[in-house]
């Protein structure tokens, strides 16, 4: 467990600590929507979670549950015709910042390939605080991943589309981040 946690943290420039297996990429996505946006408005307040309409069910589906059922609002993000969200958008939905809970942006899209501007959108976060998840399951293995240099604070990834058996996912979260695990105790 130790070898393979050292592993995964290795092919992504991440410290060993900072990986959280899990059952898949779809666990991956749903415990960071939740472990990040609950702790993030029990802090600040801020109840706006920022996503868009091309995610995998694992993060839209989370993201609205947690509107139906814990009260945040949702703000889906245009996408143009090739499935890309522009920076301006997403900075013009953060605003001051002020209510952003968490921005939720898939890396690479599991339907059309689109790359994502990860590395933009997560300099807009930064400058307001807010935190930034991606869903890397298509990118794991793909595309050089290195979140030494990527702004983002979570991300996820599945093992099962990088030649890994199923039930086997890890999340990526980074050092510190603010987080509400779903057991505690
Ligand atoms: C496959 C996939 C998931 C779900 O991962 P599982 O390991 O199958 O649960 C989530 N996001 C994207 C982009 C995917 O391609």
């Amino acid at each position: 467990l130790q070898q393979a946690r050292r592993t995964v943290a290795e092919a992504l420039g991440a410290r060993p600590g900072e990986i959280i297996f899990t059952s898949g990429g779809t666990e991956s996505d749903n415990s960071a929507l939740r472990g990040l946006a609950l702790a993030r408005r029990a802090q600040t307040g801020a109840d706006r979670i920022i996503t868009t309409p091309v995610e995998h069910k694992a993060v839209l589906n989370a993201a609205e549950t947690l509107r139906d059922r814990d009260g945040f609002r949702l703000t889906l993000l245009p996408v143009d015709h090739a499935g890309l969200v522009a920076p301006a958008d997403v900075a013009a939905a953060l605003g001051d910042g002020a209510d952003g809970a968490l921005v939720s942006v898939v890396y690479a899209n599991n339907e059309v390939g689109a790359i994502q501007p990860i590395a933009e959108i997560g300099a807009l976060c930064r400058r307001v605080g807010a935190p930034l998840h991606t869903d890397a399951v298509q990118a794991v293995g793909k595309l050089p991943l290195d979140v030494a240099a990527l702004p983002v604070d979570a991300l996820s990834g599945g093992a099962h589309k990088f030649y890994g058996p199923k039930g086997v996912g890890f999340l990526y979260l980074r050092n510190g981040t603010p987080f509400w695990p779903a057991q505690v105790g």
